[in-house]
This record gives structure tokens, sequence and C-alpha cells, in this order.
């Protein structure tokens, strides 16, 4: 996928005054998944769940090494062909060669993030391979030619006029089709797109070490199909992935449903261990797990930034996001949007490609507040900012606004001079020479200084 981050500010204008609908339809449905996340967390001693979470992926996270050669060890032994892929065209790779060996024409494939950081799609069609998306959201948007725009709903952005609209230019569905409807001609595609393809790609929410265990969540029941039907299937699993034990998988199923949509856990869970066997009737008859760097290696190196891999892409910090739920995930420019995508996406890609991200939040913390993991988001963005400070990447006009400030707050008389100069002036702080102030301005009502500083109204025993 084309990385668009640097563009975040113009894509994020032309959401908001193109298409206002947008952001109705990410605010309705990010609520509904906070309110929903608030009650499920209400149920269990989330402070304590998020605690241990915390602590079992710093667990797996530092002694990586260790547990991704034991989970190579015990997907082999039950049968499962395990790749490496230090970059995307690694990955890209592993599949090409599955698909010339297999002779693959049709592949469905469900719900993946790494899938849409990999460039999957365009890989196999370029390969003439006719290619599904089977989860409903990004079957939306893969008919309307779009990139998903949340983690856990990737078609959030979008109402139900416009995808009945969708549906009738694609599916010659009627205009007014009830959503029950549309759902069904979906199926009724997709069903045919499932018996048909000879390969199945899907991605993985947990990879368990000690069992070489894949799990992936879902409600739909098309990740079931998608990793059973087509004779091959491949999951592409980010090294980061992984969890120790399958007793910690239990709870991690439970926290990160409760995250992402409120469910006490997903309507289905498949464990994959491996091919099917000679006693069983179904089930491919190759799985190929593909596991993943593509630039984590580096960001567990980096001291300062290497928490955000805790990542179980549960999407509840983007619904926590008062920024985020203004445009949705097409104005960050990339996979990753939302608090997640401003501190992973300078991870992975390197701050000058997606610089303005990590700027693009009033740092409130709601994102880790939620956090099933505890990443601190916060703390991160400021990471990324000052980097970009020090590296001379940040704006200039904004970094000597900065150091202006600082110089007023921390020079009591300079404070005093400069406050009296505004109760004479009141419109200075929208000259021109104060571009931030301006953009700050935009859409708010003006500056206007007290008419007495707090330390006079102090002095006066007023407050
Ligand atoms: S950062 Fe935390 S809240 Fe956001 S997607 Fe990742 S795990 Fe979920």
């Amino acid at each position: 996928m084309e990385v668009k981050s640097q563009q975040y500010p113009e894509l994020a204008r032309k959401i908001l005054r193109q298409t206002p609908q947008v952001r109705e339809a990410v605010t309705r449905a990010a609520l509904h998944f906070d309110h929903n996340r608030q009650t499920a967390y209400a149920e269990i001693d989330a402070a304590f769940w998020r605690q241990w979470a915390e602590a079992v992926k710093n667990h797996v996270l530092t002694h990586l090494d260790h547990y991704l050669e034991l989970a190579e060890q015990r997907l082999a032994a039950r049968g499962v062909r395990v790749h490496w892929a230090e970059t995307a065209e690694d990955a890209r790779r592993v599949l090409r060669e599955l698909v010339r060996a297999h002779g693959v024409k049709r592949a469905v494939k469900a719900k993946s993030m790494l899938s849409e950081e990999l460039g999957v799609n365009p890989a196999l069609e370029a390969l003439g391979v006719e290619v599904f998306e089977t989860d409903l959201g990004e079957y939306i948007i893969q008919l309307a030619g779009e990139p998903p725009s949340h983690i856990v709903g990737p078609a959030i952005h979008r109402n139900l006029e416009e995808i009945r609209r969708l549906f009738h230019e694609r599916l010659g569905t009627p205009l007014d089709a009830e959503p029950d409807a549309l759902a069904r001609e979906a199926r009724r595609v997709l069903r045919e797109a499932f018996l048909s393809a000879e390969m199945g790609v899907s991605g993985a929410n947990f990879l368990v070490a000690e069992t070489g265990t894949i799990a992936l969540i879902e409600n739909e029941g098309n990740i079931r199909l998608t990793t059973s039907l087509p004779k091959v299937h491949v999951a592409l699993v980010g090294i980061e992935k992984l969890l120790p034990s399958l007793a910690d998988l239990a709870v991690f199923l439970q926290l990160t449903a409760r995250a992402a949509t409120g469910q006490r856990i997903g309507t289905f869970v498949s464990l994959i261990q491996g091919p099917r066997t000679e006693a069983e009737p179904d089930g491919p008859e190759e799985v190929h797990v593909v596991l993943v760097d593509n630039g984590r290696s580096a960001l567990l190196a980096d001291p300062e930034a290497w928490e955000v891999l805790r990542c179980v892409r549960c999407g509840a910090c983007l619904n926590a996001c008062p920024v985020y739920r203004q445009t949705g995930g097409h104005a960050y420019g990339w996979v990753y949007s939302g608090p997640i995508g401003a501190v992973l996406d300078p991870g992975l890609l390197g701050l000058e490609a997606t610089l303005p991200l990590p700027f693009a939040s009033s740092l409130c913390g709601a994102c880790f507040e939620v956090c099933p993991v505890r990443i601190p988001i916060p703390k991160l963005l400021v990471t990324w900012r000052q980097r970009a400070v020090a590296a001379g990447l940040a704006s200039r006009p904004e970094a000597g606004a900065v150091r202006a400030y600082a110089e007023v707050m921390t020079r009591p008389e300079l404070y005093r001079l400069f406050s009296k100069a505004l109760r004479v002036f009141p419109g200075a702080l929208e000259h021109p020479v104060l571009p931030v102030v301006r953009a700050w301005r935009a859409g708010r009502s003006g500056l206007k200084p007290s008419p007495k500083s707090f330390r006079e109204l102090w002095e006066e025993g007023a407050v």
C-alpha cells in the first residue's frame, strides 16, 4: 500500500470538507464500540487483566528469539511449513512460489492488517489470481477499491446508503435493498469463491509458542471457511504476535474481544495446528506459516519505542480517540491509523515518511486508558515528536513557537511583560507571524486575554 502519511493534514481537511458523512459514520461506530468496551471492561477487574497482559507481552517480546524458535519447532512437528520473511518482498515471494506450485487461480482472504501492510492483494493479482476478501466489511471496501479505515471495522466510514449504491452498481442489487439482502448477496458470491479457491490466506491474532497454535478471532465464520476449505492455507504472522502458552491465550482471547467490540469472546475462535491428517475428512492439505519481520526487529531494538509491539490490533484506541473520530483511518495515509498508527507507522516506516502522524493527537491520554496491553501511546507520541524536532524535521514555525513559549514561561519578568502587552494588544496572538496560533484558531472562537492576570487576582485576594 502506498504510504501517504505525509499528506495527513491535506487528506484530513479533504475528508472533513468533502465527505462530512464520514465523520458522522465513524463517530457513531467508534462510540458504539467504545461504549461496548466500557461495559465489557466493567465486568472484569480490567486494571488487573491489563497489567497481566502487559507483563505477558513484555516477557514474550524480551525473549522473542526463544519463543520464535519454539513456535517454529512445534509448527514443523505438526506438519506446518514455516517460512521466515525479513521484508514484505520476502513474504510476497513465498506467496508467489505457492501460487505457482499449486496453480492457484483463486484465493480467498480473511481480514488481516498484516496482509495490507505486505501488499498481498496487488501481489496476487499481478500473478493473475482472483482475490476475494471474505470479511463482509473488507468485501465492501474491496468492491469500493479502498483500503480499510479501522482495524476491526474496515468499512465503518461508509453509511448504508453508500453501501446500497455500491452493491447496486457492482452486484446489481436493488437500490433500496435491506442490509439482510445485501449480506445475502455478498454471501452468495463468497460461497462460490470459498468452494472454488485453491488458496486461503489469513493473518493470526496470536501464535502460541508451546503448541504451535494459530489463533484467529472473528464474528462471521468466514475465517473458518478461508482456512479450512482451500487445499492450501497460508497464515501471515507478525513476529510480535506470539504468546507463550495456551493458558495465556485463554485470557488474551477474552481481553482482546472485550477491548475490540465489547464481546466476552469472539463468536468464532479458530485454533489451527496443522494440515488435515488422514483421519480427518476436512481441512487443508498444506498449511504454511510466514513469520514476518518487516521492520519489527529494528523496532524491538529501539529502547524508547519498542512497547508499541505489544499491540493486539483491537482498535480500542481508535474508538477512544477524538482525533481519529473526525476523519476515520484514510487520512492517516497507511495501513495502521489512529493512535496506534501514529506510533507504529513511524516505527515501521521511519519518521520522515510518516512525520505529521505523531502530531495528529491532542495527547488527551484516552488511548492509553483503554489499551488492553497498556501501550503508553501518549509517551510514544512525545518521543516521536522529540525525535522529529531533534532531527530538524518538525515544522520550523511550530518549533520556533514552542521555543518562544518556553522562554516566556520560564522567565517571570518576561511572562509579566508579555501578559501585559497581550492585554493592550489582544489581536497580537493572531498576527500572521504566529501561524500555529492562527491554525489553532480556525474553527474556534477567538483568544481573549483575561482583563487581569491570575497573579493580580491572587494579590487582590479574588482567587
Ligand atoms: S494500541 Fe492498544 S488499544 Fe490500540 S489497537 Fe493496539 S492493543 Fe488495541
